[in-house]
């Protein structure tokens, strides 16, 4: 069987629900485009009926491929397995809950195909329904990967039509940390966009926990920018001048302050002898004195008396 011109990969979590209906509406916009495809679905590990309800349509559609995790890897993950099946000359990408409108197929494609670019690129033009804290953080995200990294991500999704030159040189690249949108926009090659609304999920609700996106806004960040490692290289040198003009103050501060302790010191020594003479005490005492008859008696001392010859 020849290789089919168009693959479509797929990932799918805990979609059965709404899956058979997913899957007849991308095989309805496929045939209206006249292309010949295949379909790459990616069971993540669903617990639910998923992969009996995917086997179910294989049956009934021959263009799908597919095949299970054994265990739920993540959906970056499940697309990696998917796109390192994808047959096609060009391998499309896109979300199995119908938030990436399956109508869109005929205008990707014919985008690729007039355009001749390497890559189309569906970018929101509106997030789906969201709460507000879902929108900020995805915002703050975006600009902080931006500002670090110097991609602009906003509005990237993970609806995407790919060349096989652009899959070839994804695939080229093995990281364990996955960022589909990241790695496409950094691999370059010619790229249109083509605005789509988020539509709302045909039915469950996203996956995504908090700390699952968490976990990918790092790997974003992580994947795209060595700028968090150098700031620990910047805040050591900031620190280290901070140190040596501390370690210089407190020197000083030292110096200083010993100077005025030995000034003290002197001053202090002065100012005992000061304080003896202020006392003005007889330098001695006399308990007792003998004098000879016949002398006699020594003047009083006087000490107003001049001092004169004998
Ligand atoms: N998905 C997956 N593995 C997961 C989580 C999600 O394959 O661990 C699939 C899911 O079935 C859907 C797509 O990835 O087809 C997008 O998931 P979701 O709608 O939960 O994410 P959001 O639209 O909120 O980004
Ligand atoms: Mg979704």
């Amino acid at each position: 069987m020849p290789a089919p011109v168009i693959s479509v990969v797929i990932p799918f979590y805990a979609e059965g629900a709404t899956l058979a209906e997913f899957l007849s509406s991308v095989t309805t916009a496929l045939d209206k485009s006249g292309w010949s495809y295949e379909l790459v679905l990616i069971d993540d590990g669903s617990p639910d009926n998923t992969w009996t309800t995917i086997m179910g349509a294989a049956a009934r559609y021959p263009a799908i491929r597919a095949l299970r995790l054994s265990r739920n890897f993540g959906k970056e993950l499940a697309l990696c397995a998917g796109l390192e099946r994808a047959r096609g000359d060009a391998v499309i990408v896109m979300d199995g809950d119908g938030q990436h409108p399956p109508a869109l197929l005929p205008d990707v494609l014919h985008l690729w195909q007039t355009t001749g670019v390497d890559i189309v690129e569906a970018v929101k033009t509106k997030r789906g329904p969201e709460s507000l804290s879902g929108k900020l953080s995805a915002l703050l995200f975006y600009i902080i990967l931006n500002k670090l990294s110097g991609f602009d991500l906003k509005g990237a999704s993970d609806f995407k039509l790919m060349n096989r030159k652009a899959v070839n040189a994804w695939l080229e690249m093995h990281e364990r940390n996955v960022f589909f949108r990241g790695m496409t926009v950094w691999m370059g090659f010619t790229t249109v966009r083509l605005p789509f609304e988020v539509a709302p999920r045909s039915a469950g609700k996203s996956s995504w926990s908090y700390l699952k996106r968490l976990r990918l806004a790092v790997t974003g960040l992580t994947a795209f920018s060595s700028f968090p490692l150098q700031l620990v290289t910047l805040a050591g040198a900031v620190f280290f001048v901070f140190a040596v003009l501390l370690g210089a103050q407190i020197l000083l501060e030292l110096i200083i302050g010993s100077a005025l302790m030995i000034s003290l010191g002197i001053v202090g020594e002065y100012l005992a002898r000061i304080y003896e003479e202020v006392k003005g005490r007889p330098r001695y005492v006399v308990t007792e004195s003998i004098e000879s008859a016949n002398t006699q008696p020594l003047p009083a001392a006087d000490a107003t008396r001049p001092i004169t010859g004998p």
